[in-house]
């Protein structure tokens, strides 16, 4: 018997495994482990992945597989394995673990489609339906007023078939081409032959006679200035013929980009890199970290070390966060390794992304640079890992399965026997604790490569400036700063460290704050449409004329977001030409890059915006930095905090000052004695580092202990309550002696989308079989999870504490 053992798409619990299917003969010799099949289940047709092929199973009954989605396997045996290790590691669903390793096109549901099958008429409701088209969805026939009764006739007739399709098919994106059939000659004779006064299409003939080539139709139209049904008389008189053609979409001009070639290195980065290209040669797994401030040559390393890995006949997989896969950033591989680049950035349409991935799947390029996903990519062949700004918590994956993509990294690296790079300025204490025990390789960068020093920072502290009289968001020395800059006709990039128009309604005379009904947190106020927002939610109201409280109508916005800020700056300084960047100036596709684009073409002096212009911007001609609000990310519910603020401090000081020109950073905090501020100030890493190893140790925090952070919601406060109790009292059970379990707590958002969450943290050193054992635990609330709409997210290894 011919058995495929199958992941089914069901995302549940109780059918997390394997189930068998029977292989029709006649999929015998196509179907491969790593294909996504249609399989009948119970009364559902519902998609799956075959992940083994054997010939015998324990059950003798076995259904058969429907159909079969793809003719190559859209995960490769290696990938298989690693979901596995996946669903394994993060707790998570073998059919999450998978998903997540494709592409969003391949991951939405496969669609029905209703195709005609015969050229003789349909009975007039279906060709009405239908309307001269080949194939339509089968969601119009849904909307239609024939019954299934009739549908069930035509396919019984054979006059229609269902099909199911995947997303893919309907997703590429095809274009009309148009190419002359006959040759030179023939054309010749056929000019003769046309009518003087067929002037179009004497035209396409004689363009085809010059450039007997194929070409779009759409631009052959423009260049002759003629329409389709000219075309149509040439199809007809068999001299040119008209195709569909599939192109791939391409956001990025390849052909516009310089190309560049390998710099030589200075002595930091040639020792950096010889162990790398060591371990490359031998075929050896190895952890590097590569720690090197900003502009200190970082990138060209690893671009070296990629073209190594090519000139091998390997892949090259870089890790990029989201927020810093910039044109700039991207455009620096592809100067380096031009069409052999793919980009996997979550700007791109699901079907650019697609095209991306297929790309990378039919062996079309061997590097690709992508934000935390990329780290799937389905290479065969894989030569080495790089992960660049290895602390950015976008690597973390928010959502089943809970991965970190340095975890992926790690694991794919020792499968391969394949070097992974760590790359950072501000390592993670995680990290940087292993580089010092010597479980990673440590690299140094100190110096950057133009030399220059790094910008010097200042702090001003806000509470004397409130002392002055100064009652503004600006300090006295950051305004005078500024204008000399604007003098000097220098750029500044000024950087508030919060969301949007973030700002939440207080009265000012009872305090009332507007909270979010559904959530527990106040509400954030957007101008542009006058209206509260809930960031959690998305729940909307508009803002209210007089207090609901005390009907005080000195109801106002607190806070300080982007848009105030530009605001406040206009009246300050009028002449100054801002440009704000923050998630809702960036929401549409292309914006982002726009915005860098004018002011690296200086269409704006000042660039003002959240977190996302801190990282990997290099702009010559910025030499100022603002921090507005260094200590506002000193006050989030989390143990990382220090290091989150130390991180974006030091980031953004990097950001002046990168070229010729000298740069200064002013950070305006109303704690500079705090020492994340005061060391970031002084770039002094390895003195933070031991400061905050220190806080880890004393209070019991990674690197020292691992997390696992258990959060139980429902609706029901009272259940929350008592089935986060029975957690703890399961968990004390299974726990090692030494290990710590915290809780449980209200989490700190107690309340989202009406359920009521609560948590509970398991602290521990070693524990080999927790994960197994959290599993038990989870069997035991089977039937409140399933029956009673109880939920529980395990996190191992969490990084937000929300
Ligand atoms: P990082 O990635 O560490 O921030 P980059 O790789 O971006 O640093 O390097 C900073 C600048 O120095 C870039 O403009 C880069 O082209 C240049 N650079 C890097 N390596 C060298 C080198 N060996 N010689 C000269 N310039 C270099
Ligand atoms: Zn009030
Ligand atoms: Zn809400």
């Amino acid at each position: 018997m011919n058995v495929a053992k199958v992941i089914v798409d069901v995302p549940s619990a109780a059918i997390d495994q394997t189930f068998d299917y029977e292989i029709p003969e006649r999929f015998m010799d196509i179907l491969t482990p790593g294909m996504r099949v249609i399989v009948p289940f119970g009364p559902r047709k519902i998609m799956g992945f075959v992940v083994q092929i054997t010939d015998q199973s324990s059950f003798n009954k076995l259904k058969p597989i429907l159909e079969v989605l793809d003719l190559v396997p859209v995960l490769t045996e290696e990938l298989l394995n690693l979901g596995r290790w996946l669903a394994n590691e993060t707790l998570s669903l073998s059919i999450n673990a998978l998903q997540v390793m494709l592409p969003q096109v391949l991951k939405s549901k496969y669609k029905k489609e209703i195709v005609r099958s015969t050229e003789e008429n349909l009975p007039l409701e279906l060709e009405d339906l239908f309307q001269g088209r080949d194939v339509i969805p089968f969601e119009e026939f849904e909307n239609s007023p024939l019954t299934y009764n009739q549908l069930k006739k035509a396919v019984d007739a054979g006059d229609v078939s269902i099909d199911y399709v995947v997303q893919s098919r309907i997703t590429k994106k095809y274009i009309t081409m148009v190419a002359p059939l006959k040759e030179i000659h023939l054309l010749e004779e056929a000019l003769q032959d046309l009518p003087k006064s067929a002037k179009k299409q004497r035209a396409i003939i004689e363009y085809f006679i010059e450039q007997p080539e194929e070409i779009s139709q759409k631009l052959l139209l423009s260049k002759l200035q003629t329409t389709s049904s000219t075309i149509k008389s040439l199809v007809e008189k068999g001299l040119i013929e008209t195709y569909r053609k599939e192109v791939y979409r391409n956001p990025y001009d390849d052909d516009a980009i310089e190309r560049t070639a390998p710099l030589t290195l200075n002595a930091e980065q040639q020792s950096a890199i010889e162990p790398i290209l060591e371990s490359i040669e031998n075929e050896k797994h190895e952890v590097f970290l590569l720690h090197g401030v900003t502009g200190s040559g970082k990138t060209e390393v690893y671009l070296q070390a990629i073209q190594e890995v090519i000139n091998k006949g390997q892949e090259a997989i870089v890790l990029v966060p989201e927020i810093s896969l910039t044109p700039q950033m991207v455009n620096r591989f592809k100067s380096r390794f031009g069409k052999s680049v793919a980009v996997m950035h979550s700007a791109l349409s699901a079907g650019e992304k697609f095209d991306e991935w297929r790309k990378i799947q039919r062996r079309e390029v061997q590097v690709v640079v992508g934000a935390r996903s990329a780290i799937f990519s389905p290479f065969e062949n894989l030569g080495i890992i790089i992960i660049d700004e290895e602390h950015e918590n976008s690597y973390k994956q928010e959502e089943q399965p809970r991965y970190h993509a340095r975890d992926v990294a790690i694991e794919r690296g020792k499968n391969n026997s394949i070097p992974v790079i760590l790359g950072s300025a501000t390592p993670t204490l995680e990290s940087f604790a292993r580089a010092s025990k010597g479980v990673y390789k440590l690299a140094t960068l100190k110096n950057r490569t133009n030399n220059k020093p790094m910008p010097e920072v200042i702090t001003v502290d806000m509470r004397e400036e409130l002392h002055a009289g100064n009652r503004t968001m600006f300090s006295r020395l950051l305004m005078d700063k500024v204008r000399d800059c604007l003098e000097k006709g220098e750029q500044i990039v000024l950087l508030l460290n919060r969301r949007g128009y973030s700002t939440f309604i207080m009265c000012r005379d009872c305090g009332h704050v507007k909270e979010c009904p559904h959530c527990d947190i106040a509400l954030t106020y957007h101008k542009n449409n006058q209206t509260l927002k809930c960031h959690y939610c998305s729940y909307e109201e508009l803002v209210p004329h007089s207090c609901p409280e005390c009907s005080s109508d000195s109801i106002r916005y607190f806070g300080t977001g982007t848009q105030r800020v530009e605001e406040a700056l206009a009246q300050i300084i009028p002449e100054a030409r801002v440009i704000r960047m923050d998630v809702d100036t960036t929401r549409k596709k292309g914006a982002h890059e726009k915005l860098l684009r004018d002011f690296a073409e200086k269409k704006g002096d000042i660039l003002l915006g959240t977190q996302m212009i801190a990282k990997g911007l290099d702009f010559e001609n910025v030499t100022l930095v603002g921090v507005l609000t260094a200590d506002s990310m000193l006050h989030i519910p989390d143990f990382r905090s220090s290091e989150k603020t130390f991180q974006l401090l030091t980031q953004v000081s990097g950001r002046a000052g990168r070229h010729e020109l000298t740069g200064e950073v002013i950070v305006q905090t109303y704690t500079p004695e705090h020492y994340s501020i005061e060391l970031a100030s002084k770039y002094n890493f390895e003195e933070f580092y031991k400061k905050e190893m220190a806080m880890r140790r004393a209070f019991q925090y990674p690197p020292y202990y691992y997390l696992a952070l258990i959060t139980i919601t429902h609706p029901n406060q009272v259940v929350v309550v008592q089935s986060a109790q029975q957690m703890v009292k399961q968990l004390q059970q299974i726990v090692q002696p030494g290990s710590i379990i915290l809780g449980p707590t209200p989490s700190p958002i107690p309340r989202i989308k009406d359920r009521y969450r609560y948590q509970c943290m398991i602290k521990y050193k070693h524990e080999p079989n927790l994960r197994k054992n959290i599993q038990a635990v989870m069997n035991y609330f089977k039937d409140q999870i399933q029956k009673n709409d109880l939920q529980i997210i395990v996190d191992m290894q969490p990084y937000q504490m929300m």
